[in-house]
């Protein structure tokens, strides 16, 4: 992995406005993401974790235009992809593509697989008539599926599989970026193994960046290089993966970290989990000061009044509380 940054996303906001009755115009927003900020570097996975209705989604599909931004930016390759009108967006997305968490969801019920691929071939005018097909065939292999599937439906393959045709879909155009949107979250324990190590692969032969969504850290665990923890539209904390497993700095990673299971039944037996006390405050109405601060069992009153900053506490590890100074 090199230190080249392809993606930068800088203080990204989402809101969407709460519409009530019919003329109403309304003030109430909901505070999907609040302000954050990464660099994904060329080659690298960036994990982006969080609990349910964090925003980590919103962000991710915020980034790909699939939203209109409240305000930020997210330069690719040198552009802001926030001011590209929709063309050259189209454009972009021959650079960066997105897979989503129910494959099934994603991909149109009525056309067959070889015209799901081939899809992208043909918005982008890549590819016509036997190289076009060629084209697909060498897809479904890059995947795992092979040529005889281009002509059956989506619904006759199993949910692994259809992530599969989802990733060969993202793949057709090739991207240097692809937003995983939680892509094995809806999968079999056994078949998200095999998806990770196959994206994993695809990394190494096709030297693409990842931006890995998903709600658990130890679905990261194996893929991410770094990772970035989500609480209620901000980032929290910011690190190597290595980092965050072994030194979490802050009191929401610690607690999620600590509800992971640990294979060796005599560490779990005396494992210690930290349980958050109340849920997820709404995002309409986040708590003032560190948004954590309703459940975090070390909050201090400086918490209730003041955000806190992302502080930069060397060794590429950033973390967002009062607890510490930095450097
Ligand atoms: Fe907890 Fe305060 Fe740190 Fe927020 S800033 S995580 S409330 S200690």
């Amino acid at each position: 992995m090199k230190d080249e940054v392809i993606l930068e996303v800088s203080e990204l906001v989402k809101h969407f406005p709460i519409e009530q009755g019919l003329f109403a115009r309304s003030t109430t927003k909901v505070h999907a993401v609040n302000g954050i900020s990464f660099k994904l570097k060329r080659g690298e996975t960036l994990g982006l974790v969080g609990e349910s209705g964090c925003g980590k989604s919103t962000a991710g599909r915020t980034i790909m235009r699939l939203y209109e931004p409240t305000s930020g930016k997210a330069i690719l390759n040198g552009k802001n992809l926030f001011e590209l009108d929709t063309k050259e967006m189209l454009a972009m997305r021959r650079r960066i593509q997105m897979i989503f968490q129910d494959p099934y969801a994603s991909l149109n019920p009525r056309m067959t697989v070889g015209d799901i691929i081939g899809e992208p071939l043909d918005i982008h005018r890549l590819a016509q008539g036997q190289k076009r097909t060629d084209r697909i065939y060498q897809l479904l292999e890059t995947v795992g599926l092979n040529s005889e599937h281009a002509n059956r439906f989506p619904h006759e393959f199993s949910g692994g599989q259809r992530q599969r045709i989802g990733i060969a879909r993202a793949l057709a155009v090739d991207p240097e970026v692809i937003i995983c949107d939680e892509p094995i979250s809806a999968l079999d324990v056994s078949i998200q193994a095999q998806i990770v190590n196959m994206l994993e692969d695809l990394q190494d032969r096709l030297g693409l960046t990842y931006l890995f969504i998903a709600h658990d850290l130890s679905m990261v665990k194996h893929i991410s290089h770094r990772i970035a923890v989500m609480y209620l539209g901000k980032i929290v904390e910011l690190t190597e993966s290595f980092n965050l497993y072994e030194s979490p700095l802050h009191p929401y990673t610690q607690a999620l970290l600590s509800a992971i299971p640990i294979p060796d039944p005599e560490v779990e037996r005396t494992r210690q989990r930290i349980v958050l006390q109340g849920g997820v405050p709404s995002p309409i109405d986040p708590p003032s000061g560190c948004y954590f601060r309703t459940r975090c069992p070390k909050a201090m009153d400086i918490c209730a009044s003041q955000a806190p900053e992302m502080r930069d506490m060397g060794n590429e590890h950033f973390v967002a509380c009062h607890l510490y100074s930095g450097k």
